[in-house]
């Protein structure tokens, strides 16, 4: 038994990955695959589509608002968010709460002339207080990382602010209720909570679209990909056919909500291990710790590759921290079983008792 805690490319739910294997070289008996099907077909059509309304209804996405399946991962939104809702000589506001936000921030200032850093907190270890945020009072957006993947930060509530709210929700989509109607635009990479990489979602409301500069590449103009449902050029249609997929499947654990519910006891059994152990530690503050990734570190830092390697020996695999800050990390999307924290935490006790 494995159990994968990526960060992402990350696990995706067994049940998934059997009926893909089923349906792989012959889709509803059409005698070809996914794969092969031309993405104006009836068929694909329809699969993108209840793709699409599955999210709406699992995310309870008011009608005001278009979802949008495009390329480019998430790192292509942090050009596409200022392309689309800034002018030539626009300012936005960026509160930095790890590596994310910090990138999205420096591709943004290509396309701004004023990109304003309201609130970083050093170290990330915390969401700063919104009244220590400096707000630009002429922002044309305000961009957030919900939940920060590497330093495992996570906002505990949506700050409300004038400027249309942007979200980078690529590691927590789907792991908990978001208020839809809080936001002006939600994006994520879908290699985390939705399916394979290749794809990133964008939800984005109506009276924000038209906005974009008419230097906006077409592939990345949200106006432009709302006309067309997402089907401008070819999408990546396997990896949105596997998200139609995963969204059915999040909708039989029971929705968002039942979601929400185990990954809160995963974390919170995982978080109450490293906190009571003398040899690992997290060092978020508690009100922020993320649902999805749990960075640790060990007392001893040169036991690191051996708690690595043996833990990998266990089956417990791809716990590295991410190469930027090193230490480990557990990403417990929806996908990791409760066992399978189970199983994390068990190795970690033994470990300690034969290494602490
Ligand atoms: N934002 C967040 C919060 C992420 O975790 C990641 C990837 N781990 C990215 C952006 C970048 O995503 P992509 O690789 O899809 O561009």
């Amino acid at each position: 038994m494995i159990y994968n805690f990526s960060a992402g490319p990350a696990a995706l739910p067994a049940p998934v990955l059997r009926q893909a294997a089923e349906e792989l070289p012959d889709w509803h008996g059409t005698g070809m695959s996914v794969m092969e099907m031309s993405h104006r077909g009836r068929d694909f059509v329809g699969i993108a589509e209840a793709a699409e309304a599955s999210l709406r209804d699992l995310m309870d996405i008011p009608d005001d608002y278009r979802v949008l399946f495009l390329q480019g991962g998430a790192t292509g939104q942090f050009a596409a968010v200022p392309m689309n809702l800034a002018p030539r000589g626009g300012a936005a506001d960026y509160v930095i709460t790890g590596l994310w936000g910090k990138r999205a921030h420096a591709e943004g200032s290509k396309y701004l002339s004023r990109a304003s850093v309201a609130a970083r907190p050093r170290p990330s270890t915390l969401v700063p207080p919104e009244s220590d945020w400096q707000l630009t009072p002429d922002a044309d957006y305000l961009h957030i990382t919900l939940n920060e993947t590497i330093g495992g930060v996570r906002f505990d509530h949506v700050p409300q602010v004038a400027a249309p709210l942007v979200a980078d929700v690529s590691s927590m989509i789907l792991s908990e209720p978001i208020d839809v109607s809080d936001f002006g635009v939600l994006y994520a990479g879908a290699q985390k909570n939705i399916g394979p990489s290749g794809l990133v979602v964008v939800i984005v409301r109506d009276d924000l679209l038209g906005r974009a500069r008419p230097s906006t590449p077409q592939v990345w103009n949200w106006f432009e990909n709302a006309k067309s449902n997402s089907m401008i050029n070819t999408p990546p249609t396997f990896a949105w056919y596997i998200a139609g997929l995963v969204f059915r499947w999040v909708a039989d654990q029971g929705g968002v909500q039942a979601m929400a519910e185990i990954n809160r006891r995963k974390a919170a059994r995982l978080y109450s291990a490293i906190d009571q152990s003398a040899c690992y530690a997290n060092p978020v503050a508690p009100a922020n710790r993320s649902l999805m990734n749990v960075p640790f570190t060990v007392a001893q830092p040169d036991l690191e590759p051996v708690f690595l390697a043996e833990a990998r020996a266990a089956g417990l695999v791809n716990l590295e921290g991410h190469r930027a800050v090193g230490g480990m990390r557990a990403s417990i999307y929806n996908a990791m079983p409760e066992a399978g924290v189970k199983a994390l935490i068990d190795f970690m006790k033994e470990f300690e008792s034969r290494h602490g």
